[in-house]
């Protein structure tokens, strides 16, 4: 069985390596996810990339950013924030869904409790990734990000 630490209340807060962009997060996240895509290993240099997926309205930065638009084969684009300073990977907005915000999780100040719920293109994972028996796995991407939100919720709770 998985060990999970419980979800610590919100706000959560993170920074990049530098500390000259600085974020917050005022609300739980909708779903701790990790993406195995071969543009997350690019953009990131890792394996994988675990993601807080929450909403944006919950959501700030301080600090510049340097913006990079990324295609997906699918057509998809997402404007990938990098610190400007140190080019930390922060956090993105997917163009299609603006009212969400997908957090690099390795950038929070305590990343001790951020564990996948759910993993996508696990068709491409990384030999040596250690999976959760009480995660989802997804072949590519789903259509609809609300399984992710469910997988969550299914092991945290609504937050009520
Ligand atoms: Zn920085
Ligand atoms: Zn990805």
């Amino acid at each position: 069985m998985t060990v999970r630490p419980p979800l610590p209340p919100p706000p959560y807060e993170g920074a990049c390596l530098c500390g000259a962009v600085r974020w917050r997060l005022n609300a739980r996240p909708l779903a701790v996810n990790a993406c195995h895509c071969t543009d997350c290993k690019k953009t990131t240099g890792a394996t994988n990339v675990l993601m807080l997926i929450a909403k944006n309205e919950d959501f700030s930065s301080i600090g510049e950013t340097d913006t990079y638009r990324k295609r997906a084969d699918s057509g998809r684009e997402s404007d990938i924030h990098r610190c400007a300073k140190c080019g930390c990977r922060m956090f993105h907005h997917n163009l299609a869904s603006q009212a969400l915000v997908f957090i690099a999780a390795g950038t929070l100040d305590d990343p001790s409790w951020a564990i996948p719920t759910s993993h996508i293109w696990v068709e491409k994972i990384s030999p040596g990734v250690v999976m959760q028996d009480d995660a989802i796995q997804v072949v590519g991407q789903p259509a609809d990000r609300k399984v992710l939100m469910d997988a969550f919720t299914k092991v945290y709770g609504d937050g009520t």
